[in-house]
């Protein structure tokens, strides 16, 4: 969180240099309305904008509905168009989950992933599969009502430290009930990509900081999307990435992501890897070892000094 602040504060910094007061003003303004105005998150830069003084939007039967009901969590089914709406909890450190958490395999609406350069999209992989309501908080596995596709930014760097503020308050108090509410922000039209997602957080039990009311958009720096069709581009280059597993001679591989080297699934090695490190990806060979990827040597071997 502490980098997150910092980030602000230096986009703050930047901003007040170079835009005008009046424009400023109307940036950081609140901005109302739940779901929010999907017309003002595409217009701006910043990955996460406090809405409502950070206060949640919840009204008294909401909060009624919630200390009748004890811990619960609601999910809405899905749209016309495929997609996810709003899903929402009690959440409690009982019914924390105190398991793994499975793999994902639902592609949700606007699912075009696709591999960048890692300086530019840290991890090289563009979109995750992002909870809605976090595992660490609702124990969701693979749940289609509660997955939706957003960038590494909006899933790591935007919703992530918000889960993590809620998730150490309910454990540190542990007797705390906090009611959280995800709503994802699709626009009026038909997209299937979200502009991003309004987050709410109130701790029923105490008045503590850990409340709170942000906007995160699903954006990417450096990185086109449109979100008719989740369809992305090189911001420069104007150019769709390539889906390596649509090239000719594609295979699976598991990438160690701590030492860039890559293996056939069933290699011994995989089998001893860290479970954060692994990686799965389809493509072809060369493409692999032309981004800088190693050959495993004892279950794919090093062809090249053999050539
Ligand atoms: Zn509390
Ligand atoms: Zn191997």
């Amino acid at each position: 969180m502490k980098r997150h602040i910092l980030m602000t504060m230096m986009m703050l910094l930047l901003l007040l240099l170079t835009v005008s007061c009046d424009l400023l003003s109307s940036w950081f303004g609140d901005i109302a309305g739940n779901p929010p105005d999907s017309d003002l998150s595409g217009n701006t830069q910043d990955l996460c904008e406090i809405r409502n003084n950070d206060v949640p939007y919840y009204n008294k039967s909401e909060y009624d509905y919630a200390e009748g009901k004890g811990y619960f969590i609601e999910l809405s089914p899905l749209d016309e168009y495929g997609r996810v709406g709003m899903c929402w909890g009690l959440f409690d450190k009982d019914h924390m989950p105190d398991y793994e958490r499975d793999n994902l395999d639902t592609n949700p609406t606007g699912w075009h992933q696709n591999y960048y350069d890692p300086s530019i999209v840290h991890g090289g992989w563009l979109y995750s599969r992002a909870h809605l309501l976090a595992f660490q908080l609702s124990g969701l596995q693979d749940n289609p009502l509660n997955l939706m596709t957003g960038t590494r930014d909006f899933n790591n760097e935007g919703m992530l430290p918000y889960e993590n503020i809620t998730a150490d308050h309910i454990k540190e108090e542990d007797t705390h009930r906090i009611l959280y509410r995800v709503t994802p922000d699709f626009g009026d039209g038909g997209n299937l990509l979200a502009y991003g997602v309004l987050i709410e957080s109130d701790c029923l039990d105490c008045d503590d900081d850990a409340d709170f009311c942000v906007y995160v958009h699903n954006i990417q720096t450096g990185i086109t999307l449109d979100y008719t069709t989740g369809r992305n581009w090189l911001e420069d280059a104007n150019i769709e990435a390539e889906d390596p597993s649509a090239l000719p001679g594609a295979e699976e591989f598991i990438i160690n992501t701590s030492n860039r080297r890559f293996h056939i699934p069933t290699c011994r090695y995989v089998q001893n890897m860290n479970e954060e490190n692994k990686l799965e990806i389809t493509a072809p060979k060369d493409w692999m070892t032309s981004r800088g990827y190693d050959p495993c040597s004892a279950c794919i071997g090093d062809e090249s000094s053999s050539q």
